[in-house]
């Protein structure tokens, strides 16, 4: 028994090595397969087949690695001003679930007027005033990767040792390895000098960045060739969209399994700090280059295809959070909702009562918000059309991490609240996709 828990462990601990050797070279590699290779998967081969990969692999990312002045001054610049957003403007303090130490988190849920200022400030001092060229912001992004690499590294390891020896809430702890708690974390909700860790990095640092590096692509393409394609407005235009209404109910993302299960290690701080920078922005760094035409009856299919998915994905969430919120007694589709009264024993050994909806969207599968997350996904990625696989990496991707996510919910909602969870599956049987899985 004590050997295969051993065994165990030790296979889960190379797999999180792995994913820590792997994750920031393929982020460079994408990034410089994009720039300097016309986004061809098959430059690259023949790239590392003529060199040998390690010493294509230094050729590519030693000159980045440390990332540059310019970069650190950048990334230093943003991250200042959008703390002082976060703390400074308006907004009502919301909390957050429970924790199972009984931990209960409050925000100031200010994000979407931050999302308008940011964006606001971005065209001010960036497009009207020319204090910066937004279009550095391509030139400069190996640089940035590599600062934003070094940073979230560190950043990391400084999380590790603070939920050790300082952690912020009781919902903290070690597993005995290095490795898997430097991917994990050790604390669930940090904060450093009055900061919120999770929110700052996962909202206001990753989710941000991302509207503003596509504002930079699109100066980019503009700069090259004079115009805007009507592939990168549709692109970007869906993408700002989703973002906006991420931000519009930031306070419901309190609620996801982001911030109310995982901990701030690798996994999540190096995921929202380079992943999404890097990943989440590919098909409009992709069409800087490829100004492809889709024309107008193809544009008007993907945005209002891309809407619909929003609009659904969105509702879905709401459902969820406001039949929680009005204690079961909420009509959904025009009747009482059907709802299960689960009880569960937290960390105290305290029973505690939630509701779990078996209705509405959350009748349909457990997890069919995600596919409206993919076909969102999808439909900023098609105006790309189909000459490289590069623009579809992000929702490849994320198609891989929802499959997981849902595996993952399952096994986390079992656990918690047992043979109600079973009755849920029993009327709900199907996880993401009904009939198929
Ligand atoms: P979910 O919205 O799926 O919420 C999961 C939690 O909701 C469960 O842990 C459980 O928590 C509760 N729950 C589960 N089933 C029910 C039910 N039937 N009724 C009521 N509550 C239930 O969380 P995610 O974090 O996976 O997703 C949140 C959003 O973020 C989604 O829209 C998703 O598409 C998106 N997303 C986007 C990603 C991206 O990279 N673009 C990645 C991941 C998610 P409890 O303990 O409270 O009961």
């Amino acid at each position: 028994m004590e050997e295969k828990k051993k065994k165990g462990g030790l296979l889960r601990d190379l797999g999180v090595l792995l994913i820590i050797l792997l994750t920031p070279p393929v982020a460079i590699l994408l990034w410089y397969t994009d720039t300097y290779l016309q986004g061809s998967l098959r430059e690259l081969v023949h790239f590392f087949s003529e060199r040998g990969f390690f010493t294509g692999m230094y050729a590519i990312w030693a000159p980045v690695f440390w990332g540059s002045k310019t970069a650190w001054i950048i990334l230093g610049l943003f991250a200042a001003i959008e703390i002082l957003l976060m703390k400074l403007l308006p907004g009502k303090v919301v909390e957050g679930p429970v924790t199972p130490r009984g931990y209960i988190p409050r925000y100031r849920n200010n994000g979407f007027t931050a999302f308008l200022v940011s964006l606001f400030l971005f065209w001010l001092l960036g497009f009207r005033l020319g204090l910066f060229r937004p279009a550095m912001i391509y030139d400069r992004f190996g640089e940035i990767l590599g600062a934003l690499n070094i940073f979230a590294w560190s950043f990391t390891l400084l999380l590790y040792v603070k939920g050790l020896c300082c952690p912020t809430t009781p919902d903290s702890g070690s597993t005995g390895s290095f490795l898997f708690d430097y991917y994990w974390g050790t604390d669930l909700y940090p904060h450093i000098l009055g900061i919120n860790v999770k929110h700052f990095a996962n909202c206001r640092f990753g989710m941000m960045s991302w509207p503003l590096l596509l504002l930079a692509f699109v100066d980019k393409q503009h700069e090259l060739y004079g115009a805007v394609s009507d592939s990168m407005i549709v692109s970007v235009t869906l993408q700002l969209i989703y973002v906006g209404i991420f931000f519009f109910y930031e306070s419901g993302y309190f609620r996801t399994m982001d911030i109310q299960v995982d901990r701030a290690g690798y996994y999540l701080i190096w995921g929202v700090m380079v992943w999404i920078p890097s990943v989440y922005t590919l098909t409009g760094h992709w069409l800087v280059n490829h100004p492809v035409t889709i024309g107008p009856g193809l544009s008007a299919v993907l945005v209002v295809a891309g809407l619909l998915s929003f609009w659904s994905k969105t509702g879905m969430n709401r459902q969820r959070i406001r039949v929680r919120e009005h204690d079961g007694n909420y009509r959904i589709w025009g009747h009482p909702a059907k709802i299960i009264r689960a009880k569960y024993t937290d960390d105290h050994g305290v029973e505690r009562e939630s509701i779990l909806l078996a209705d509405g969207w959350w009748g349909i599968a457990r997890h069919f918000h995600y596919v409206g997350e993919i076909l969102g996904a999808l439909c900023w990625s098609l105006p790309a059309l189909f000459s490289s696989i590069i623009p579809y990496f992000y929702v490849i991707y994320l198609t891989l991490l929802l499959v997981h996510r849902a595996r993952r919910d399952d096994k986390r909602c079992r656990i918690k609240y047992g043979k109600y969870w079973e009755e849920y599956c029993s009327r709900v049987p199907y996880r993401i996709l009904p009939g198929v899985w």
